[in-house]
């Protein structure tokens, strides 16, 4: 089947062109920054609002017209697993891809020790693993709603849709109820994205003037071994496995993710951007119930830029330290960067918080986050870019494994 045209790709990519061409206009005044942040911004705010607003009802009814539509609570868990064992390898992967670069930057002399005297970072409280994990249970059926609190609005609409399955008859009108609320949210979902042209421009503009050459030019090399990793992540990793178990070409899953792409990209969130994601998916082909399913969780635990960019930085701060990582220290890296993507948030900078938890596991100082930290937006857009890019790679590949079981299953009955 032809993939139906999207020209809102096109309008999309025009935003961000005019984003960045404003931003290099407004970036020699002297005012310039106080147009972008008191005129455009709070454009680019009330967009990711809006989306923001959406997120929550989208994920809570679409997961469980999701579930309902499985109509089997063990297909759930199979999916659900397969889902968990391929974000947590590819993140595993892109930890140790990242490593091995920073360890060739480091060896060819581009990172090197630094003046670190003065350099101030107070880490967040930490929180033990069991703590984390007690916290994705809700105990109450509307606060997770109101906080947005991702994994635990996923456990609700989980407990929903299986509710309603385990119901039978009694559960039709409740899942009546589900389906046309979701058919409802998708279409105001809609509305909202047409708005992506100006959001992204409003977005990106002030980021550019913010972000001016003088503050990058220390951490080029640091940037630049970043973003190596993320395309060298998403052209191996994205691209093999959509093509080897999703049967879709590298080039048409790029150009389709395209507009979930420069959202990601101008946004730097992952939730933010999950209605997009969730769009281009289903247009790649992946079923509606499982990208339902799979996006929402992936937009929340499954951050392989993060864990790319956790990877490059640990050693680019070691060396600004002048320490020397041991293999150990490196496959403790590994481990904390997986465990710590999956409590990263989808939000804008939650990637450089949870960056304190990777140091802190090998005792590196803390304080050097702020070596990175006045960049991290520009990090930010490229690790979300690459999230969300790993999320729609895994929904893809998932409904195609769900069809070839499903195909299988139906010959054997035959
Ligand atoms: N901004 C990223 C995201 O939304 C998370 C991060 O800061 O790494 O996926």
């Amino acid at each position: 089947m032809k993939q139906k045209k999207f020209p809102l790709a096109f309008w999309i990519f025009i935003g961000l062109l005019v984003g960045i061409v404003g931003g290099l206009v407004l970036m020699p005044l002297s005012n310039g920054l106080d147009i972008a942040n008191g005129y455009i911004k709070p454009f680019g705010t009330i967009f990711l609002n809006l989306l923001k607003f959406v997120v929550v009802p989208i994920v809570l009814f679409s997961i469980a017209s999701g579930v309902i539509s499985m109509q089997d609570i063990s297909r759930v868990g199979s999916v659900g697993g397969k889902t968990v064992v391929y974000y947590m390898c590819t993140t595993a992967f892109a930890v140790f891809l990242a490593l091995v670069l920073a360890s060739i930057a480091k060896s060819m002399g581009l990172f090197v020790p630094l003046q670190t005297s003065g350099l101030e970072f107070t880490p967040p409280e930490g929180q033990s693993l069991m703590t984390t994990i007690v916290n994705i249970f809700p105990s109450n059926a509307l606060a997770p709603l109101v906080n947005a609190s991702m994994l635990q609005v996923i456990v609700i609409s989980l407990l929903l849709g299986f509710g309603i399955l385990l119901a039978g008859e009694k559960g039709l009108v409740a899942a009546q109820l589900v389906d046309s609320f979701n058919e409802v949210f998708m279409k105001i979902m809609d509305l909202i994205i047409k708005l992506s042209p100006i959001g992204v421009a409003c977005l990106i503009c002030p980021v550019i003037v913010e972000n001016g050459p003088s503050i990058i030019k220390d951490l080029v090399a640091v940037l630049a071994v970043a973003y190596v990793g993320y395309i060298l992540h998403a052209l191996l990793v994205y691209s093999l496995t959509v093509k080897a178990m999703g049967g879709v070409s590298p080039i048409q899953f790029f150009k389709g993710m395209a507009p979930a792409i420069m959202m990601a990209f101008s946004s730097a969130s992952s939730v933010g951007t999950l209605p997009f994601t969730l769009e281009c998916s289903e247009r790649l082909g992946a079923r509606r119930e499982v990208a339902s399913f799979v996006l929402p969780l992936g937009a929340t635990i499954n951050m392989d830029g993060t864990a790319i960019y956790q990877g490059v930085c640990a050693v680019f701060i070691a060396t600004a330290f002048g320490i020397n990582l041991s293999i150990g220290q490196m496959l403790t890296i590994v481990l904390t960067a997986t465990l710590a993507s999956i409590g990263t948030a989808g939000v804008p900078g939650a990637g450089m918080v949870m960056l304190a938890m990777v140091l802190q596991s090998v005792n590196i100082p803390v304080e050097g986050i702020a070596l990175v930290a006045g960049i991290d937006r520009i990090f930010d857009m490229g690790r979300t870019t690459v999230n969300i890019t790993g999320d729609a790679a895994c929904a893809v590949i998932i409904s195609k494994l769900e069809d070839k079981k499903a195909a299988r299953t139906k010959a054997a009955r035959t």
